[in-house]
């Protein structure tokens, strides 16, 4: 049985492991292949390619946003660099503890993750922001082989999508748990998939979600985790998986 992270060779009937990282030139979903190059003939100066994912090797956290802004990630060519949502995740996590340095809006601006990296369901950009189903789950592979690399303890979803797409990528069924802003969900695997409503510009702008209500998904996130750090302790009880709850 193949495991997540893991392709079948057609050629010896063995499993190779996937790359976490697409080839720059992936052209597995056609239409985004075709969008970055319509972007790279436009701006030439743009990074136009897959976005790779930034920050620890072995994280403890893992963010995973929904894909690339056009002038954001595929722009800088760092996730959430240079567009609305990093604005707010960035300072977010230097606030946690997660980052070190200021978000200057650069790959050159010099911040540091800690403990903690950040990823996109889908690594190319895609027309009007929206990526169809059969591309979230063409990219899915990069997904399951990144979480497979870096084996982190919990993983931030930003938006239902992002959710879907970590669940499908650890081999669970997409219902199992539910997306809802600011849930912690026990994973049968001792990992914590938590959810917040995505911190795009549209999000913001419309109210949908606050600072305030991001930096709580946060606070929830830190208090789960320094829990299970001290219910792993000898002669602690652990939690059961299975069960989903409002930090
Ligand atoms: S979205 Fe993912 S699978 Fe599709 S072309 Fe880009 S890197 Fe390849």
């Amino acid at each position: 049985m193949r495991r997540p992270g893991e392709r079948a060779d057609a050629a010896r009937g063995g499993p190779l492991p996937v790359p976490a990282e697409p080839p720059a030139g992936c052209a597995l979903c056609p239409r985004l292949a075709a969008f970055r190059a319509e972007n790279r003939r436009a701006h030439p100066d743009w990074h136009n390619s897959p976005v790779r994912s930034f920050g620890s090797a072995r994280p403890e956290l893992l963010i995973v946003g929904l894909a690339p802004g056009l002038k954001g990630a595929n722009r800088t060519g760092r996730p959430f660099t240079g567009d609305y949502a990093g604005a707010l995740l960035y300072p977010t996590l230097v606030r946690f503890g997660y980052a070190r340095g200021t978000y200057g809006a650069d790959p050159a601006d010099g911040l540091a993750l800690t403990g903690c990296r950040v990823t996109n369901a889908v690594r190319c950009v895609p027309p009007a922001n929206r990526p169809t189903g059969p591309e979230a789950a063409t990219c899915r592979r990069f997904l399951a082989a990144e979480i497979a690399a870096t084996r982190p303890r919990a993983i931030l979803a930003l938006g239902a999508i992002a959710h879907d797409s970590v669940l499908a990528a650890l081999g669970l069924r997409r219902n199992s748990r539910r997306f809802a802003h600011g849930a912690i969900h026990e994973l049968a695997d001792g990992r914590v998939l938590a959810d917040s409503y995505h911190c795009s510009r549209y999000n913001l702008n419309t109210g949908r979600l606050t600072e305030a209500m991001f930096a709580a998904v946060f606070e929830g996130l830190r208090r789960r985790l320094s829990r299970r750090r001290g219910a792993a302790a000898p002669g602690r009880a652990r939690r059961p998986p299975g069960s989903a709850t409002q930090p």
